[in-house]
């Protein structure tokens, strides 16, 4: 079993396996017509439960062949054109690169002692995206797993410098736009706040928070002697990629002395564009910032990091541990990152960010990014000359959200069910995949756009599928009808 340890003997080995497994997926990506096979859980659910775990195949070549059939086959692949359903990007190949390096050398972020470089490295390009942001001198932070991870992480920060005894953490707000991501609802609950912590902010017709709405929300919760905690404004929203306006919003914290998060999960791309840097302004007044680089950076997941206006904050989730990082380690100035960390074994995911920087630049990802929110507009013009369909806002990154409408049906509920079967059909068939959601109660479709390879066409195309399967639809049920 040795000889499936990687070390200095198993070098050649190690390189014909992995080769093994990218020309597979190199083959797969290559020969790819559609972004999924459209096959369903009943049908792939059998093949996964007949696979003997503690019946090993032996080799990799086998176990590769092997795993075509139970997933490269109909993994659902964002690279594709017509892809166009989640927060998913296509990935830059220096990121792919990165991943494949540092899953071999494995080294682990939380300490010096078992990264070295990997630690400077990891710095750098926090120092690099605060740079961008405009945090200033004192900025600091971490690479996280994700989003979800880094809005925790920046409202536990925000928690404790409001308030940190727990008698006292049920009368802390947190005030987000309807719009927000459900993971600062989720924070809420995992930091102890009380039920009603979360106070919902009505959106303008752009889906941008309402600061008037924010000021009146904030006033009432002072006189009713509850603690503004925090105010998370967003910066891209997930189903609208709409910007809440920052300035007005870091002039409200300011006056109620509380803490701002801006969650640029989705809009960080706009961080290296240079056309489009200015939707962000008004972000250097955060007291912190969640960036997805395996959003619009077009980076593998999992790439994210939380940003902070003063470093010091960090140490509200720092621990000691003699067989970790020893309180004498800060003293000797021996970096380490576990001590503003909220995880202890941690990938070195910004070697992927490194070597996309170092390959292509930051420029390169901009243009990326600039692309597919040009596209967008194109995308918006279509839908908004297009009978057939009802578009909600003009984009400002690069999702759009619509839905079809009938030329003969007025019923609301058949409207959304058209909608949800047309979505379910085309994901059946693979041969587009779109996501779904909700406007005003109402069921609406969305394309989010993140592959600089979907053209006006692609959309075009997309919407005649969509629309023959709504109207597949409404012809049967007429006939059930009849
Ligand atoms: C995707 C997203 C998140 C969550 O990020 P994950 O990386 O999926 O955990 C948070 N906020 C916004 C606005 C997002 O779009």
């Amino acid at each position: 079993m040795r000889a499936h340890l990687l070390n200095n003997t198993t070098a050649e080995h190690y390189r014909r396996s992995v080769t093994a497994g990218v020309e597979r997926v190199a083959a797969t990506l290559a020969a790819t017509e559609r972004p999924f096979s459209g096959i369903g859980v009943d049908e792939l659910s059998p093949a996964i439960d007949a696979i003997d775990l503690d019946r090993p195949l032996g080799d990799t070549a086998a176990a590769l062949d092997e795993l075509g059939e139970v997933y490269l086959r109909d993994a659902v692949y964002f690279h594709h054109p017509r892809y166009l359903g989640h927060l998913n990007c296509p990935v830059v190949i220096p990121a792919v690169v990165g991943e494949a390096v540092l899953s071999a050398v494995n080294s682990s972020l939380d300490t010096w002692d078992q990264s070295a470089g990997g630690t400077l490295i990891e710095r750098r390009l926090i120092d690099w995206t605060t740079d961008r942001v405009g945090l200033g001198p004192a900025a600091d932070g971490v690479f996280t797993s994700g989003g979800t991870q880094s809005n925790l992480h920046a409202l536990l920060l925000a928690r404790e410098e409001a308030e940190s005894r727990p008698e006292q953490l049920t009368r802390l707000r947190i005030f987000t736009s309807e719009c927000s991501h459900f993971s600062v609802q989720k924070s809420a609950k995992l930091l102890g706040l009380g039920p009603d912590a979360v106070v919902s902010v009505p959106v303008d017709r752009e889906k941008r928070m309402q600061t008037v709405a924010l000021a009146a929300a904030l006033e009432r919760c002072v006189a009713e002697g509850a603690v503004p905690m925090a105010v998370v404004a967003t910066a891209g929203t997930t189903d609208f990629g709409s910007i809440d306006p920052l300035p007005e919003i870091a002039a409200l914290c300011e006056q109620y002395a509380t803490w701002m998060h801006v969650d640029a999960a989705y809009g960080c791309g706009l961080l290296a564009s240079r056309t489009r840097r200015a939707l962000l302004d008004g972000i250097e007044h955060a007291d912190s910032v969640t960036v997805d680089y395996h959003k619009s950076f077009f980076q593998p997941v999992s790439s994210s990091a939380l940003l902070v206006r003063d470093g010091a904050t960090l140490r509200h989730a720092t621990y000691h541990a003699e067989y970790l990082n020893p309180q004498r380690m800060a003293e000797e100035r021996i970096p380490n990152q576990v001590d503003k960390s909220l995880q202890t074994t941690r990938r070195f995911d910004a070697l992927k960010l490194w070597m996309t920087l170092r390959t292509m630049g930051s420029d390169g990802i901009g243009e990326l990014f600039d692309e597919v929110c040009d596209l967008a507009g194109d995308g918006w013009r279509l839908l908004a000359a297009d009978p057939r369909y009802d578009v909600v806002v003009r984009p400002r990154l690069s999702t759009l959200v619509f839905r079809y409408v009938p030329a003969r049906v007025t019923a609301p509920a058949t409207i959304d069910r058209v909608n949800l079967y047309a979505r379910k059909a085309l994901f059946a068939s693979g041969e587009a995949v779109v996501a779904g959601t909700k406007v005003g109660g109402r069921q609406y479709l969305k394309f989010t756009l993140l592959n600089p390879e979907t053209t006006a066409q692609d959309i075009r195309a997309v919407l005649d599928l969509i629309a023959g399967h709504a109207e597949q639809y409404l012809g049967e049920s007429l006939d059930r009808a009849s």
